[in-house]
């Protein structure tokens, strides 16, 4: 995935207004596989100037299209039982039985330098965010607009085998049954119409109080002096 250089968040800096400083936010796009969130995901990062993608490492073998370090950082299990020795995974899980796990040292950086992050991650490692840096997420779960639509999107993509579309299907219905754990929901018919929601939501949660953590300086400096 190709991704702007993120830059240091200085709120409004960008368009003349005075900079009021603040953390990142942690933006987790959750779906099943073939619900259009990875093509969301890529217009979201090339939209977005100040938000990073999370590169999880995996078990799962590469497939033709993927570049070892852009999608994924590639390893073995050895390594991934390693790093979940050092806590150097901020959440992991096992989905279609293979490993999956978020990197932490890059996340925490981002979030002090007022960067946003964006997780393309299962339920149950946006469950684990959830449980450790609860008020950074944002979490959005993308929906299909019919389970016919979703099927035709996983056989369009064929990426996977014949085997391991109907897996993903027969998947699809459990990581659904979790959208009542995300903040927003948004149906996946255009993805146009999708990016410009999301954005809308990153917008307004980038304006809440609590992030934007350089505002009693600002307040301050808003005070009639003398
Ligand atoms: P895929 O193999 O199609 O790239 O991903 C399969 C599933 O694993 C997707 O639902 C994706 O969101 C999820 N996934 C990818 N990376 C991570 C990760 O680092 N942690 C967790 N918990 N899930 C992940």
């Amino acid at each position: 995935m190709n991704r702007p250089a993120a830059k240091s968040q200085i709120a409004g800096a960008e368009c003349g207004q005075p900079a009021v400083h603040r953390r990142g936010l942690l933006l987790v796009l959750s779906s099943p596989s073939g619900a259009g969130k990875s093509t969301i995901s890529r217009a979201l990062l090339e939209q977005e100037d100040n938000l990073t993608l999370s590169i999880s490492v995996t078990t799962r073998p590469k497939r033709p299209a993927e570049t070892d370090g852009v999608h994924y950082h590639f390893i073995d299990k050895a390594r991934f039982a390693e790093l979940i020795e050092q806590d150097a995974l901020l959440e992991h899980a096992e989905v279609f039985g293979n490993r999956y796990g978020t990197p932490r040292s890059e996340v925490e950086a981002a979030l002090d330098q007022g960067r946003d992050v964006l997780f393309d991650i299962d339920w149950q490692g946006t469950q684990q965010i959830a449980g450790k840096l609860p008020n950074d997420l944002v979490r959005v779960f993308i929906l299909p607009p019919s389970l016919e639509e979703l099927e035709a999107r996983l056989k369009r993509r064929a990426q996977d085998t014949d085997e391991e579309v109907r897996r993903r299907m027969s998947e699809a219905a459990s990581e659904m049954s979790h959208w009542p754990e995300y903040d927003y929901i948004l149906v996946n018919h255009d993805i146009d119409d999708s990016v410009a929601k999301v954005r809308a939501i990153v917008a307004a949660e980038r304006l809440r109080r609590e992030r934007q953590i350089g505002l009693t300086d600002f307040v301050d400096s808003l005070k009639p002096r003398g």
